[in-house]
Protein backbone atom coordinates (compact mmCIF):
# COMPACT_ATOMS: atom_id res chain seq x y z
CA UNK A 1 0.00 0.00 0.00
CA UNK A 2 1.05 3.59 -0.66
CA UNK A 3 2.16 5.36 2.44
CA UNK A 4 -0.65 7.43 2.45
CA UNK A 5 -3.34 4.92 1.98
CA UNK A 6 -6.34 4.47 4.65
CA UNK A 7 -5.80 1.28 6.77
CA UNK A 8 -7.70 1.61 9.56
CA UNK A 9 -11.64 2.72 8.21
CA UNK A 10 -14.43 3.41 10.55
CA UNK A 11 -17.87 3.21 9.32
CA UNK A 12 -20.73 4.80 11.52
CA UNK A 13 -24.19 3.77 10.42
CA UNK A 14 -24.84 0.05 10.44
CA UNK A 15 -27.44 0.17 7.67
CA UNK A 16 -28.48 -0.61 4.03
CA UNK A 17 -25.58 1.49 3.05
CA UNK A 18 -23.05 1.45 6.08
CA UNK A 19 -22.93 -2.30 6.07
CA UNK A 20 -21.97 -2.94 2.42
CA UNK A 21 -19.24 0.10 3.02
CA UNK A 22 -17.94 -1.71 5.82
CA UNK A 23 -17.88 -5.23 3.70
CA UNK A 24 -16.14 -3.46 0.62
CA UNK A 25 -13.35 -1.76 2.79
CA UNK A 26 -12.81 -5.21 4.29
CA UNK A 27 -12.49 -6.74 0.83
CA UNK A 28 -9.63 -4.57 -0.06
CA UNK A 29 -7.83 -5.45 3.06
CA UNK A 30 -8.16 -2.42 5.25
CA UNK A 31 -9.60 -3.10 8.76
CA UNK A 32 -12.84 -1.67 9.42
CA UNK A 33 -14.54 -0.75 12.28
CA UNK A 34 -18.60 -0.52 12.43
CA UNK A 35 -20.30 1.97 14.67
CA UNK A 36 -24.53 2.44 15.00
CA UNK A 37 -26.04 3.55 18.19
CA UNK A 38 -28.19 0.22 18.64
CA UNK A 39 -26.92 -3.35 19.42
CA UNK A 40 -29.80 -4.74 17.40
CA UNK A 41 -28.64 -2.59 14.43
CA UNK A 42 -25.14 -3.74 14.56
CA UNK A 43 -25.48 -7.11 14.92
CA UNK A 44 -28.02 -7.11 11.36
CA UNK A 45 -25.28 -5.34 9.82
CA UNK A 46 -22.68 -7.73 11.02
CA UNK A 47 -25.19 -10.34 10.01
CA UNK A 48 -26.03 -8.82 5.97
CA UNK A 49 -21.89 -8.94 5.65
CA UNK A 50 -21.60 -12.09 6.66
CA UNK A 51 -25.01 -13.17 4.13
CA UNK A 52 -23.50 -11.25 1.25
CA UNK A 53 -19.87 -12.93 1.16
CA UNK A 54 -21.33 -16.27 1.94
CA UNK A 55 -23.71 -15.32 -1.25
CA UNK A 56 -20.48 -14.55 -3.66
CA UNK A 57 -18.76 -18.18 -2.13
CA UNK A 58 -22.08 -20.20 -3.52
CA UNK A 59 -21.74 -17.81 -6.45
CA UNK A 60 -17.93 -18.35 -6.74
CA UNK A 61 -16.91 -15.06 -6.57
CA UNK A 62 -15.46 -14.75 -3.33
CA UNK A 63 -13.60 -17.56 -2.16
CA UNK A 64 -14.10 -19.08 1.41
CA UNK A 65 -10.15 -18.26 2.51
CA UNK A 66 -11.38 -14.27 1.58
CA UNK A 67 -14.73 -14.44 3.45
CA UNK A 68 -12.77 -15.52 6.49
CA UNK A 69 -9.92 -12.95 5.84
CA UNK A 70 -12.71 -10.25 5.20
CA UNK A 71 -14.65 -11.03 8.46
CA UNK A 72 -11.12 -11.22 10.75
CA UNK A 73 -11.07 -7.73 9.65
CA UNK A 74 -14.66 -6.14 10.14
CA UNK A 75 -15.33 -5.71 13.91
CA UNK A 76 -18.57 -3.64 15.78
CA UNK A 77 -18.95 -1.71 18.58
CA UNK A 78 -21.98 0.58 19.90
CA UNK A 79 -19.04 2.94 21.26
CA UNK A 80 -18.00 6.18 19.42
CA UNK A 81 -14.73 6.64 20.82
CA UNK A 82 -13.63 2.73 20.22
CA UNK A 83 -15.17 2.81 16.71
CA UNK A 84 -13.05 6.30 15.44
CA UNK A 85 -9.77 6.00 18.10
CA UNK A 86 -7.56 4.19 15.58
CA UNK A 87 -9.31 5.57 12.11
CA UNK A 88 -7.45 7.58 9.62
CA UNK A 89 -10.74 7.33 7.12
CA UNK A 90 -14.66 7.86 9.31
CA UNK A 91 -17.11 7.40 6.67
CA UNK A 92 -20.60 8.19 7.53
CA UNK A 93 -23.86 6.93 6.25
CA UNK A 94 -26.71 7.51 9.39
CA UNK A 95 -30.25 8.54 7.68
CA UNK A 96 -30.24 11.78 5.72
CA UNK A 97 -30.49 14.78 8.10
CA UNK A 98 -28.45 17.49 8.24
CA UNK A 99 -28.59 18.39 11.88
CA UNK A 100 -27.96 14.23 12.72
CA UNK A 101 -24.94 14.11 10.49
CA UNK A 102 -23.53 17.46 11.73
CA UNK A 103 -23.72 16.42 15.24
CA UNK A 104 -22.20 13.46 14.65
CA UNK A 105 -18.94 14.57 13.21
CA UNK A 106 -18.47 17.20 15.84
CA UNK A 107 -18.57 13.77 18.63
CA UNK A 108 -16.36 12.57 15.76
CA UNK A 109 -13.68 15.11 15.52
CA UNK A 110 -13.72 14.76 19.35
CA UNK A 111 -12.02 11.00 19.50
CA UNK A 112 -10.41 10.58 15.82
CA UNK A 113 -6.48 11.43 15.59
CA UNK A 114 -5.72 14.60 14.00
CA UNK A 115 -5.70 14.49 9.76
CA UNK A 116 -8.42 12.02 10.23
CA UNK A 117 -10.36 12.11 6.82
CA UNK A 118 -14.30 12.22 7.22
CA UNK A 119 -16.44 10.84 4.46
CA UNK A 120 -19.85 11.26 4.18
CA UNK A 121 -22.72 9.27 2.80
CA UNK A 122 -25.12 11.71 2.04
CA UNK A 123 -26.90 11.41 -1.33
CA UNK A 124 -27.93 15.17 -1.60
CA UNK A 125 -27.62 17.55 1.40
CA UNK A 126 -24.81 19.73 0.91
CA UNK A 127 -21.48 18.72 1.75
CA UNK A 128 -20.08 21.83 2.77
CA UNK A 129 -22.98 22.50 5.33
CA UNK A 130 -22.12 18.56 6.81
CA UNK A 131 -17.96 19.96 6.59
CA UNK A 132 -18.80 23.22 8.73
CA UNK A 133 -19.58 20.92 11.98
CA UNK A 134 -15.77 19.91 12.16
CA UNK A 135 -12.91 22.00 13.34
CA UNK A 136 -10.90 21.25 10.06
CA UNK A 137 -13.49 20.96 7.25
CA UNK A 138 -10.72 20.74 4.88
CA UNK A 139 -10.70 16.65 6.30
CA UNK A 140 -14.58 16.57 4.51
CA UNK A 141 -15.66 14.89 1.01
CA UNK A 142 -18.86 13.35 -0.10
CA UNK A 143 -18.57 9.56 -1.13
CA UNK A 144 -21.72 8.43 -2.49
CA UNK A 145 -22.21 5.07 -2.71
CA UNK A 146 -24.81 3.16 -4.52
CA UNK A 147 -26.87 0.51 -3.14
CA UNK A 148 -26.04 -2.78 -3.07
CA UNK A 149 -22.44 -1.15 -2.22
CA UNK A 150 -20.39 -4.29 -2.90
CA UNK A 151 -21.91 -4.72 -6.32
CA UNK A 152 -22.40 -1.11 -7.79
CA UNK A 153 -19.34 -0.02 -9.75
CA UNK A 154 -19.81 3.49 -8.99
CA UNK A 155 -18.39 5.95 -6.42
CA UNK A 156 -19.66 9.97 -7.05
CA UNK A 157 -16.98 11.62 -4.77
CA UNK A 158 -18.15 15.16 -3.97
CA UNK A 159 -15.82 17.97 -3.11
CA UNK A 160 -16.47 21.16 -1.66
CA UNK A 161 -14.68 25.00 -2.03
CA UNK A 162 -12.17 23.90 1.11
CA UNK A 163 -11.56 20.37 0.24
CA UNK A 164 -8.23 19.38 0.56
CA UNK A 165 -5.84 19.01 -2.35
CA UNK A 166 -4.24 16.01 -0.29
CA UNK A 167 -7.80 14.32 0.71
CA UNK A 168 -8.64 14.27 -2.48
CA UNK A 169 -5.72 12.67 -3.76
CA UNK A 170 -5.71 10.05 -0.99
CA UNK A 171 -9.64 9.51 -1.71
CA UNK A 172 -8.76 8.89 -5.05
CA UNK A 173 -6.44 6.35 -4.00
CA UNK A 174 -9.16 4.39 -1.87
CA UNK A 175 -11.62 4.33 -4.98
CA UNK A 176 -9.15 2.02 -7.03
CA UNK A 177 -8.53 -0.02 -3.90
CA UNK A 178 -12.03 -0.65 -3.57
CA UNK A 179 -12.66 -1.24 -6.78
CA UNK A 180 -14.85 1.53 -7.89
CA UNK A 181 -14.80 3.60 -10.70
CA UNK A 182 -15.15 7.65 -9.11
CA UNK A 183 -16.34 10.29 -10.66
CA UNK A 184 -15.61 14.10 -8.98
CA UNK A 185 -18.45 16.87 -8.80
CA UNK A 186 -18.62 20.05 -7.21
CA UNK A 187 -20.51 20.46 -4.45
CA UNK A 188 -24.22 21.18 -6.04
CA UNK A 189 -27.68 20.30 -5.18
CA UNK A 190 -28.49 16.82 -6.14
CA UNK A 191 -24.33 16.27 -7.39
CA UNK A 192 -24.68 14.37 -10.78
CA UNK A 193 -26.54 11.20 -10.00
CA UNK A 194 -29.55 12.66 -8.08
CA UNK A 195 -30.21 15.42 -10.13
CA UNK A 196 -29.97 13.72 -13.83
CA UNK A 197 -31.62 10.74 -12.70
CA UNK A 198 -34.76 12.48 -10.33
CA UNK A 199 -35.34 14.92 -13.38
CA UNK A 200 -36.19 11.56 -15.54
CA UNK A 201 -38.02 9.78 -13.16
CA UNK A 202 -40.15 13.31 -12.33
CA UNK A 203 -40.54 13.75 -16.14
CA UNK A 204 -41.93 10.05 -16.52
CA UNK A 205 -44.12 10.40 -13.75
CA UNK A 206 -45.78 13.44 -15.86
CA UNK A 207 -45.75 11.45 -19.24
CA UNK A 208 -47.78 8.80 -17.03
CA UNK A 209 -50.03 11.60 -15.89
CA UNK A 210 -50.64 12.91 -18.97
CA UNK A 211 -51.42 9.69 -20.75
CA UNK A 212 -48.69 9.49 -23.02
CA UNK A 213 -48.20 6.14 -22.57
CA UNK A 214 -48.09 3.13 -19.73
CA UNK A 215 -45.59 2.71 -17.35
CA UNK A 216 -44.07 -0.69 -19.64
CA UNK A 217 -44.05 0.98 -22.47
CA UNK A 218 -42.50 4.60 -20.74
CA UNK A 219 -39.92 1.86 -19.15
CA UNK A 220 -39.15 0.24 -22.71
CA UNK A 221 -38.85 3.79 -24.46
CA UNK A 222 -36.19 4.46 -22.08
CA UNK A 223 -34.83 0.39 -21.86
CA UNK A 224 -34.66 -0.43 -25.30
CA UNK A 225 -34.09 2.96 -27.03
CA UNK A 226 -31.58 4.25 -24.72
CA UNK A 227 -30.17 1.49 -23.72
CA UNK A 228 -30.74 2.28 -19.87
CA UNK A 229 -30.31 -0.67 -17.56
CA UNK A 230 -34.01 0.33 -15.86
CA UNK A 231 -36.49 2.07 -16.71
CA UNK A 232 -37.19 5.55 -14.73
CA UNK A 233 -40.66 4.57 -13.21
CA UNK A 234 -39.74 1.18 -12.07
CA UNK A 235 -36.33 2.30 -10.79
CA UNK A 236 -38.38 4.97 -8.95
CA UNK A 237 -40.93 2.15 -7.72
CA UNK A 238 -37.12 0.56 -6.37
CA UNK A 239 -35.80 3.51 -4.64
CA UNK A 240 -38.90 4.23 -2.94
CA UNK A 241 -41.46 7.26 -4.26
CA UNK A 242 -41.85 8.84 -0.85
CA UNK A 243 -37.81 8.96 -1.08
CA UNK A 244 -37.74 10.43 -4.14
CA UNK A 245 -40.54 12.43 -3.55
CA UNK A 246 -38.51 14.32 -0.67
CA UNK A 247 -34.84 14.82 -3.05
CA UNK A 248 -37.30 16.56 -5.69
CA UNK A 249 -39.07 18.61 -3.21
CA UNK A 250 -35.32 19.52 -2.04
CA UNK A 251 -34.00 20.02 -5.58
CA UNK A 252 -37.26 21.92 -6.61
CA UNK A 253 -36.36 24.32 -3.72
CA UNK A 254 -32.46 24.60 -4.20
CA UNK A 255 -32.48 24.86 -7.70
CA UNK A 256 -35.58 27.08 -8.48
CA UNK A 257 -36.37 24.49 -11.06
CA UNK A 258 -40.06 23.41 -11.13
CA UNK A 259 -38.94 20.65 -13.45
CA UNK A 260 -38.24 18.93 -9.99
CA UNK A 261 -41.40 19.40 -8.26
CA UNK A 262 -43.07 15.91 -7.72
CA UNK A 263 -46.47 16.12 -9.68
CA UNK A 264 -49.56 15.10 -8.08
CA UNK A 265 -50.01 11.63 -9.12
CA UNK A 266 -46.60 10.78 -7.18
CA UNK A 267 -47.95 13.05 -4.07
CA UNK A 268 -51.16 10.87 -4.43
CA UNK A 269 -49.47 7.78 -4.61
CA UNK A 270 -47.32 8.45 -1.62
CA UNK A 271 -50.21 9.26 0.23
CA UNK A 272 -51.68 5.95 -0.41
CA UNK A 273 -48.27 4.05 0.82
CA UNK A 274 -47.71 3.26 -2.76
CA UNK A 275 -44.35 3.70 -2.11
CA UNK A 276 -43.24 0.97 -4.65
CA UNK A 277 -41.17 -2.41 -4.16
CA UNK A 278 -40.61 -1.64 -0.48
CA UNK A 279 -44.68 -1.83 -0.04
CA UNK A 280 -45.58 -4.23 -2.70
CA UNK A 281 -47.10 -1.82 -4.98
CA UNK A 282 -46.16 1.15 -6.32
CA UNK A 283 -46.21 1.58 -10.55
CA UNK A 284 -45.97 -2.03 -11.00
CA UNK A 285 -47.10 -4.38 -8.54
CA UNK A 286 -43.70 -6.25 -6.71
P1 LIG B 1 -30.55 3.06 6.92
O1 LIG B 1 -31.74 3.59 7.60
O2 LIG B 1 -30.63 1.73 6.24
O3 LIG B 1 -29.32 2.99 7.95
C1 LIG B 1 -28.99 4.02 8.82
C2 LIG B 1 -28.33 3.42 10.04
O4 LIG B 1 -27.86 4.49 10.86
C3 LIG B 1 -29.27 2.58 10.92
O5 LIG B 1 -28.67 1.33 11.17
C4 LIG B 1 -29.41 3.41 12.20
O6 LIG B 1 -29.53 2.59 13.36
C5 LIG B 1 -28.10 4.16 12.22
N1 LIG B 1 -28.10 5.38 12.98
C6 LIG B 1 -29.09 6.26 13.23
N2 LIG B 1 -28.64 7.28 13.99
C7 LIG B 1 -27.33 7.04 14.21
C8 LIG B 1 -26.32 7.72 14.91
N3 LIG B 1 -26.55 8.86 15.54
N4 LIG B 1 -25.08 7.17 14.95
C9 LIG B 1 -24.83 6.01 14.31
N5 LIG B 1 -25.75 5.31 13.62
C10 LIG B 1 -26.99 5.84 13.58
O7 LIG B 1 -30.11 4.20 5.88
P2 LIG B 1 -29.29 4.05 4.53
O8 LIG B 1 -30.25 3.74 3.41
O9 LIG B 1 -28.11 3.17 4.75
O10 LIG B 1 -28.83 5.56 4.29
C11 LIG B 1 -27.74 6.12 4.98
C12 LIG B 1 -27.23 7.30 4.20
O11 LIG B 1 -26.84 6.88 2.89
C13 LIG B 1 -28.24 8.42 3.98
O12 LIG B 1 -27.58 9.66 4.02
C14 LIG B 1 -28.76 8.15 2.56
O13 LIG B 1 -29.25 9.31 1.93
C15 LIG B 1 -27.50 7.66 1.90
N6 LIG B 1 -27.69 6.82 0.72
C16 LIG B 1 -28.64 5.84 0.69
C17 LIG B 1 -28.78 5.05 -0.45
C18 LIG B 1 -29.79 3.92 -0.51
O14 LIG B 1 -30.06 3.42 -1.62
N7 LIG B 1 -30.37 3.49 0.60
C19 LIG B 1 -27.93 5.25 -1.55
C20 LIG B 1 -26.94 6.24 -1.48
C21 LIG B 1 -26.83 7.03 -0.35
Amino acid sequence: MADNAFETIAVIGAGTMGHGIAQVAAMAGMDVMLFDVGEDALMAGLDRIHGNLDKGVAREKVTEAQRDQTLERIAGTTEIEIAVEGADLVIEAVPEKLELKQSLFRSVAEHAPEGCVYGTNTSSLSVAKIASAVPDPSRVVGLHFFNPVHIMKLLEVITHDGTGEDVLERIKAFGAEIGKDCIYVRDFPGFATSRLGVALGMEAIRMLEQGVASAEDIDTAMVLGYRHPVGPLKLTDMVGLDVRMHIGEYLARELSNPAFEPPALMRQMVAEGKLGKKSGQGFYSW
